[in-house]
């Protein structure tokens, strides 16, 4: 969709809350605590979307209930514009440009930011990376001070990283977990959570991928980081650390590991939707829309 065709299509406060609706009861109104079919619309001040009584229980359901606008003091056109901007912006988007382009104070474009970035997180949640997998870790963010690999720098966060690659060694999909530390059961955890079981692992044979092998049920396939042919085998996790780092360098500017990952996540979301030549935006609001509401920070 084109920023016109979205701005036609959400030009209204009204048209937007449809949308909600239409996303909530796809197939009409249903009380999420009697079924019942029937209701009234009880419109609020401002900018609030309206409530959906339940004329049998008396039960008030809300559209943003169970999404990032939910108690938003903030219009939906201008989310709903704060989305696509987010979406189409392939570098992505920083807080500061997102408040220049509409209008807004910066905290209240900090804030859509960091939902939306949430919104992109739980959708990555929902994958797991099957089949061919290569797996390692590297230190992100901070200065270096020269650390090697396994050395740790200042403000330096260990990250986890994983790509899937397709038959014709191509990748498929990525996660990058920033964690406290690489401890086995750190690492063990991030692993459990986004990795099928069974299937082939490629690594550097460091004990906890053997470990975490040895629990998927995953052959490992080993190569030692001193092998000549290490590049080669290495180069697509290689090329995600290199190419996700020039992403954090770009937009990320704070401190803290939450923070940090909200941005790996963000990266992660539009790496595994780079072929995705339409409707980038349309999915991108579905994920706001299926997000759990966050609370402020978190
Ligand atoms: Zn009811």
């Amino acid at each position: 969709m084109t920023l016109l065709e979205w701005q036609d299509q959400f030009a209204t406060e009204n048209a937007c809350q449809e949308y909600l609706f239409q996303q909530r009861w796809p197939t009409g109104f249903v009380c999420p605590q009697c079924q019942g079919k029937t209701f009234w619309t009880i419109q609020r001040s401002g900018r609030t979307a309206p409530l959906y009584e339940c004329q049998a229980c008396g039960h008030q359901a809300s559209v943003t209930a169970g999404t990032v606008f939910h108690r938003t003091k903030v219009s939906l056109r201008v989310w709903f514009m704060a989305i696509f901007l987010i979406a189409v912006d392939k570098g992505g988007k920083s807080a500061m440009a997102l408040s220049r382009e509409l209008g807004l104070r910066y905290d209240t474009a900090w804030l859509l930011h960091h939902k939306i970035q949430q919104a992109m997180k739980d959708r990555n949640a929902r994958y797991q990376l099957g089949g061919l997998v290569e797996l390692d870790d590297a230190y992100f963010g901070g200065v270096s001070h020269g650390a090697g690999k396994r050395g740790r720098g200042t403000d330096q966060d260990p990250v986890v990283v994983g790509v899937s690659l397709n038959s014709q060694g191509h990748p498929r999909h990525i996660f990058l977990d920033a964690v406290p530390d690489l401890k086995k059961d750190t690492v063990l955890d991030v692993l459990e959570r986004r990795v099928e079981h069974q299937g082939v692992w490629r690594s550097d044979g460091a004990p906890v991928y053997a470990a975490g092998a040895h629990a998927h049920e995953a052959d490992h396939e080993v190569t030692l980081s001193d092998d000549p042919e290490a590049p080669v085998v290495f180069h697509w996790v290689n090329t995600v650390i290199s190419l996700a780092k020039t992403f954090i360098d770009g937009t990320y500017h704070g401190r803290g590991r939450a923070r940090r990952q909200l941005y790996l996540e963000e990266f992660v979301y539009r790496f595994n939707r780079r072929h995705m030549k339409t409707g980038i935006a349309s999915r991108l609001l579905i994920a706001c829309v299926e997000s759990a509401a966050h609370p402020y920070g978190t």
